[in-house]
């Protein structure tokens, strides 16, 4: 199995909460770094003991070796029912911190406006809870005693990275749009600048001015369009 294929298929045995908890930036982080031997099997809680199970089945089949009693790293988090995030309506402020949190964009709400969790696309992951300036997020338990695996389901697991995905896309976008925007305004600056009736007239000091600020502005434009065409072409 080469070295792609065995991340993808360590991927694709991941519960795709993007929780963090494994102390990667995301379940594809985590499992590129147990394909290049930089990680062991044992540290996603959603997924729990079954989850290490399914883990060292696929790094075993290609060679890998691991400890009989390889158990979930307690330094990454407790295996436990599956929560989701309930916001307290009376005290919600709508700062939207949590929205910008949410790896899955399972909050909606606005700016100044109730915030609510849209419960079948929560993966009970609690980053929305530490940048909640008001503490109005709890997390209910909707799985009993079920846990890891026993509650969550490959089905869950798809919808959730596909949502992970579908966030990055429309992260990149706007920050594109945003480059594109401010690119504009500044060409238009530079149109101002360049079409001044006060130009014809203006002392040597002056017109060293101008180019002065000519040169910040070509610079910021072409700053501008280089981000905008990198993240168009990632
Ligand atoms: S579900 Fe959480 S802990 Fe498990 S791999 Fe994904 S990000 Fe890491
Ligand atoms: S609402 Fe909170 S707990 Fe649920 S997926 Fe989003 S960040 Fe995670
Ligand atoms: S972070 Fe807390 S207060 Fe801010 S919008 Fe979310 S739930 Fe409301």
């Amino acid at each position: 199995m080469n070295p792609a294929e065995l991340c993808n298929r360590l991927d694709d045995a991941l519960p795709q909460t993007q929780c963090t908890k494994c102390g990667y930036p995301d379940c594809r982080s985590y499992a590129t770094a147990m394909a290049d031997e930089n990680a062991l099997p044992n540290r996603c809680p959603p997924g729990g003991a079954q989850g290490i199970v399914r883990l060292r089945a696929i790094l075993e089949a290609a060679g890998r070796i691991y400890p009989d009693d390889l158990k979930l790293d307690p330094d990454c988090g407790l295996e436990r029912p599956r929560p989701i995030a309930v916001i307290d309506p009376k005290t919600c402020i709508g700062c939207t911190l949590c929205i910008q949190a949410c790896p899955v964009d399972a909050i909606v709400g606005a700016s100044k406006q109730l915030h609510v969790v849209l419960t079948e696309w929560c993966t009970g992951c609690d980053l929305c809870i530490p940048p909640c300036p008001v503490d109005c997020i709890t997390m209910e338990n909707v799985t009993d005693d079920r846990t890891g695996w026993d509650a969550w389901s490959p089905e869950e697991a798809h919808l959730s990275k596909s949502r992970y995905h579908a966030r990055e896309e429309r992260l990149e976008r706007e920050e594109r749009d945003n480059h594109l925007r401010l690119s504009k305004k500044a060409e238009q600056k530079l149109h101002e600048l360049d079409s001044s009736p006060d130009n014809a007239a203006a002392s040597i000091e002056q017109q060293q001015e101008i180019e002065r600020k000519r040169a910040i502005i070509a610079a910021a434009i072409a700053r501008a369009k280089a981000s905008a065409s990198k993240e168009s072409a990632s």
